[in-house]
């Protein structure tokens, strides 16, 4: 009974939610997926009165069988009280018929708070139990998963994390949020090449059996905080439910009636727990997917091949900038009927030779539940500048990229209410949000942000503020064939 989670790729591998979340991503490179998602059904009608907190335990326990509800009483306490610089943890701004979760009022400013204060929580519930067993975390960052995983992780007992990130690829902020990263578990390392290199890199580490056999000697396995585990994208399931109960709760719709959610999208993980909460019941009419000039994911969405075979764009939407969306293989999974056999071929079509194409059928039945669209980055300023004259409103460039996608498939479609989701803090990006509304910033990013709210008024996050006063702990810059070696050195150090 508890053993429900399986691979995308393997139907006979089975394993409980526990199980799952320590691994992270299965051993044949698929991801865990839960079969009878679709037969479960929110509560919806008493979720309407719940807070936060109380929605996030009844999806946990709805997800996570094998935890018991003390364990998640204490796991949602653990990674949302006090942590969020708001009481609703994801609050709702509307202007006139623009409604935008805030999803950027965790500790590190950007959405992946969300997920990884919760993923540490239920990863050292689980280790409770294998007693003398200990955890590496590899990550791969695109700069905001980095700092918020180091952040969910600090010196949490018997795991440590290293996270590379690509060293042209952050934002100055990001890199510097992740360098200043305390905690006697904690290491930070730049890697020659862009996001996709970091990510394929952390995957071959991830993957390399002979690697995992030694560690196994001390006791000592790897595990990712990539959106790949299910430990993080459980919990996003829950804004969405916010979301649309606080729409309820102001009068704006009617309990099950069906909205659109526009989310921009990267590595597909936000926009899936967006199909998960629709899977369960969620009455979701559109998945607006939002991407920027890396639109890998428009091009699948509107022609069936995916494919990954193209320049890759530096935007200012760095969040964003990303080839290969891990997270859509668990669409394609649920879509084709849980075809591990088809997805496990795709997959190995998108290893060799960079792209795939799936069934027309089956594209049709993913363009039932989500529609495409991007924004490039000068469209992108158009869109941050023209909102803020109008409403006083200030967004980051990635919400932006969707607050232009999401207009523009509001043409044809006036009938659904929009949420649009904000996934981080203006701050977090601020020479880009500061010269699309003013003129271009000379100063450093801190003179900017300063800039930035003493113009706009919006006021700068207090993790953000503080930044500037800590010291550089990580200074190391690696080629990525030297992964390995490194890996092996710091787990060592860390966990030995
Ligand atoms: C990670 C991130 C995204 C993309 O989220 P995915 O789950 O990878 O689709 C978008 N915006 C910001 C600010 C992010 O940090």
């Amino acid at each position: 009974m508890d053993k429900m989670y399986r691979s995308t790729r393997n139907k006979e591998l089975v394993l409980s939610a526990k199980e799952a979340i320590l691994k992270g991503i299965a051993d044949d490179g698929g991801l865990f997926v839960y079969d009878e998602l679709d037969q479960i059904s929110l509560p919806l009608k008493d979720m309407m009165d719940m807070t936060y907190e109380q929605m996030a335990e009844v999806v946990l326990t709805l997800l996570l069988p094998d935890f018991k509800e003390e364990e998640i009483k204490q796991c949602v306490k653990a990674a949302y009280e006090k942590q969020f610089d708001d009481e609703h943890i994801t609050p709702l701004y509307s202007y006139q018929d623009t409604h935008i979760l805030e999803l950027f009022h965790g500790p590190t400013c950007a959405f992946k708070d969300i997920g990884l204060r919760m993923l540490p929580q239920l990863m050292s519930t689980a280790l409770k139990g294998h007693d003398e067993e200990k955890i590496m975390i590899l990550t791969a960052t695109s700069g905001d998963t980095g700092k918020a995983a180091l952040a969910g992780f600090c010196d949490v007992e018997r795991i440590g994390i290293t996270v590379f990130y690509p060293k042209e690829g952050v934002s100055s902020i990001q890199q510097l949020q992740m360098t200043t990263q305390e905690g006697k578990n904690t290491c930070v390392c730049a890697l020659e090449g862009n996001f996709d290199d970091a990510q394929s890199s952390v995957k071959k580490v991830l993957h390399d059996a002979s690697f995992a056999q030694e560690l196994k000697q001390s006791k000592i396995s790897f595990s990712s905080a990539n959106s790949i585990n299910i430990g993080r994208l459980i919990p996003q399931i829950v804004y969405y439910i916010y979301a649309y109960k606080e729409l309820v709760r102001q009068g704006k719709i009617k309990l099950m009636e069906e909205v659109n959610f526009c989310v921009p999208t990267g590595n597909f993980g936000n926009v899936l727990a967006g199909y998960y909460a629709k899977l369960m019941g969620l009455p979701i009419h559109k998945l607006i997917v939002a991407s920027n000039a890396n639109h890998v994911l428009y091009d699948f969405l509107t022609s069936g091949v995916y494919d990954r075979n193209r320049p890759f764009h530096k935007t200012i939407s760095p969040s964003m900038d990303i080839l290969i969306s891990s997270n859509l293989e668990r669409l394609l999974y649920y879509k084709s009927g849980k075809n591990a056999a088809y997805i496990q071929m795709l997959m190995e079509r998108l290893e060799t030779r960079g792209s795939y194409r799936v069934e027309d059928e089956l594209l049709k039945d993913i363009q039932n539940d989500f529609v495409g669209g991007y924004c490039d980055d000068e469209q992108c300023a158009r869109e941050i500048k023209a909102f803020y004259e109008q409403s006083g409103y200030v967004m980051d460039p990635h919400t932006a990229t969707g607050y232009k996608v999401m207009r523009e498939y509001a043409r044809q479609d006036k009938e659904h209410v929009c949420i649009l989701l904000s996934t981080a803090s203006p701050y977090k990006f601020a020479p880009s949000v500061y010269q699309a509304l003013f003129k271009t910033c000379n100063m450093d990013e801190f003179a900017c942000m300063e800039e930035l709210e003493r113009k706009s008024g919006a006021a700068i996050p207090q993790a953000l503020r503080e930044l500037k006063e800590k010291a550089v702990r990580h200074h190391d810059v690696i080629e990525k064939d030297a992964m390995r070696e490194y890996v092996k050195n710091k787990t060592k150090e860390i966990l030995l």
